[in-house]
């Protein structure tokens, strides 16, 4: 089966709701309309509202960058996919390497948020992905294998395959350093050899796997060439109207 390209827009901690009302006003009427591709972004929470509405009639869906599992309660400071879902979010951004870091993120959260999302009727997006120390000591597929038993662990097919995954290695997200198309097109074929040993054919056939790490509009195109890369997580060129539109049309 031909996998329909995705191309999200991590926004991170950039843009109140003015900018990034703009920003999505700049990116809809580029490609606001594509029909080949999806397109999501991911704006802070607070501007998320403002996104939703100046996208209300595209083709592009906006998530959310992190959500608690709990839909709501006594959990200050925190966002949920169920409030999500009710301010017109579609996606949900899970174990970006950002929050492992600066939150203490780990494998059973990210796997939890996950569910939470899952339930909430968002699809999630889990991003995967080695540190420079774990490449240079030849510990990539430990790594990801790793991370992929923690969030699949009895996660029946027909949950497991509305997932989608982003393999980010952490070397290359914001430092200008990109994989190769080899080095990525390798570890989108382990992870997608990894699901089909474990799943249905259709679990693996069906999901995509993204590749992030300094995405831009000059390397996009053999990236999205290789057969197991099926989109691109992009943060940096994703707040420029005019390079993430290059980069939707390189997967068209
Ligand atoms: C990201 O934030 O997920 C990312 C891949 O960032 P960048 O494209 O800036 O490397």
């Amino acid at each position: 089966m031909t996998r329909r390209p995705l191309l999200a827009g991590n926004w991170k901690l950039h843009l109140g709701p003015g900018a990034a009302r703009s920003l999505a006003a700049a990116i809809a009427a580029k490609v606001g309309d594509v029909a080949e591709v999806d397109v999501a972004v991911f704006p802070t929470a607070l501007a998320v509202p403002a996104v939703v509405e100046a996208l209300r009639g595209s083709m592009i869906g906006v998530g959310l960058q992190w959500a608690s599992p709990h839909a709501q309660g006594a959990y200050t400071g925190t966002n949920s996919s169920v409030l999500a879902r009710e301010v017109g979010c579609s996606w949900l951004l899970a174990g970006h390497s950002e929050v492992r870091r600066d939150l203490a993120e780990d494998d059973a959260r990210v796997r939890s948020s996950v569910l939470g999302g899952l339930d909430a009727g968002l699809l999630p997006m889990v991003c995967l992905g080695e540190s420079l120390e774990e490449r240079r000591a030849d510990r990539v597929e430990d790594v990801i294998t790793r991370q992929l038993a923690a969030l699949y662990d009895g996660l029946p097919a027909d949950r497991a395959a509305v997932l989608t995954l982003a393999y980010e290695p952490l070397w290359a997200i914001g430092t200008g350093e990109t994989a190769t198309p080899d080095q990525a097109q390798a570890v989108h074929a382990l992870i997608r050899g990894w699901l089909a040993d474990r799943f249905p054919a259709f679990v693996a056939a069906e999901t995509r796997v993204l590749y992030g790490g300094s995405v831009k509009p000059s390397n996009a195109a053999e990236l999205l060439a290789q057969p197991d890369i099926d989109g691109a997580l992009v943060g940096g060129a994703s707040l420029d109207a005019e390079s993430f539109a290059a980069i939707v049309n390189a997967a068209r």
